[in-house]
């Protein structure tokens, strides 16, 4: 039995997150879940965006199935998915991008670099420390290398060329690749995301820092639809949290027109998470069947709502379930 707090948080969080529940419950009706308030909205009702409680849910739980948070751009506003990353100390971000041919892990490094939080604004000058520490670049590293031991490459993105931190990050990463065993390259990051939109097929695990992690992923999107598509595992030794890759899109929230896909995705990254490989494996066999089968949502160029593309796939799901 598992204990999965879900949070949706703000925009179409409370439309994608109900379907990758429905998804996991589903396939899993012994699991407890439990929801967490977090996000925007509950600062709007009450001040706060998340307190110590809604922390020590989340710590609470085995795994934490999240939507997105809206950040708006007000000064003194506390970001709330840096507190938890911090929090729960999940410093490993990995991002599946997967299509014909291809099979790209990325994996960002999500606690340090452009993200210390160490900034501040003054009048002719703004300044945020980007920090890259030997403990942080060892354990992204390794956790980077274990990926890349059950498959084929792995690459390291960075600016050494340029950046100081990332001659560090490159030295420590190829360092222990190199212990490992593992085959790997080395690659500057901006000729990486170009490269990796032209030949995907020649990338398997990318390891790079916090944010060159965050940008290369979206841009990865391309390669396979867009943005409603990509899910995120967020892991650290303790603890672990699930997300779709984008946010919470205030554009076009409300309206039951948000792809659910990255949302369920994740879910799936969960049951690997738990072990449950078949479960993963069927969740993406059913979206594959669904999309297949020509329903879609509109950023796909199809009609289906959010809750008619979910309905579709858990069908699909219970379907297979059946089958012998
Ligand atoms: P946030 O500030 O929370 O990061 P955002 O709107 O700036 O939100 P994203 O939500 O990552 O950024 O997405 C950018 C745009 O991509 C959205 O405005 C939306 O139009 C589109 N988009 C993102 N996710 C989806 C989705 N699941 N389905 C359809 N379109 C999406």
């Amino acid at each position: 039995m598992k204990k999965v707090a879900v949070a949706e948080g703000d925009g179409i969080g409370h439309e994608v997150i109900p379907v990758a529940r429905r998804v996991l419950e589903v396939l899993h009706p012994e699991y407890e879940f439990f929801n967490v308030e977090l996000g925007y909205g509950r600062w709007e009702k009450t001040g706060c965006p998340c307190n110590d409680h809604e922390i020590a849910a989340l710590k609470d739980a085995d795994a934490v199935l999240f939507g997105a948070v809206t950040t708006p751009p007000m000064k003194d506003y506390q970001s709330v998915v840096l507190r938890i990353r911090k929090a729960l100390d999940l410093y490993a971000n990995l991002r599946p991008v997967k299509g014909d041919g291809f099979d790209i892990m990325i994996v960002r490094e999500n606690t340090e670099g452009l993200y210390s939080g160490i900034e501040e604004i003054a009048v002719d000058r703004a300044t945020t420390l980007r920090v890259v520490t030997r403990k942080g670049t060892e354990r992204i590293a390794k956790a980077a290398i274990r990926l890349a031991k059950t498959r084929r490459l792995l690459t390291v993105g960075h600016k050494a060329n340029v950046i100081k931190s990332d001659v560090f990050f490159r030295d420590i990463c190829l360092a222990e690749a190199k212990a490992a065993g593992v085959p790997f390259n080395e690659k500057f990051i901006d000729a990486l995301a170009l490269d990796l939109l032209q030949h995907p097929q020649a990338y398997d695990v990318v390891v790079t820092t916090n944010i060159f992690g965050d940008i290369l992923s979206d841009v990865a999107s391309y390669l396979v639809g867009g943005l409603g598509l990509i899910p995120s595992a967020n892991i650290g030794d303790r603890f672990a949290l699930f997300e779709p890759v984008h946010g919470s899109a205030p554009d076009i929230a409300g309206r039951n027109i948000a792809n659910p896909v990255a949302a369920v995705r994740s879910a799936a990254m969960m049951l690997e998470y738990f072990d449950d490989a078949d479960g993963a494996h069927l969740i993406e066999q059913a979206i594959r069947q669904t999309l297949a089968a020509g329903t879609r949502t509109a950023d796909l160029g199809g009609t289906a709502g959010t809750r008619e593309f979910g309905e579709a796939v858990i069908r699909e799901i219970c379907r297979r379930k059946k089958a012998p």
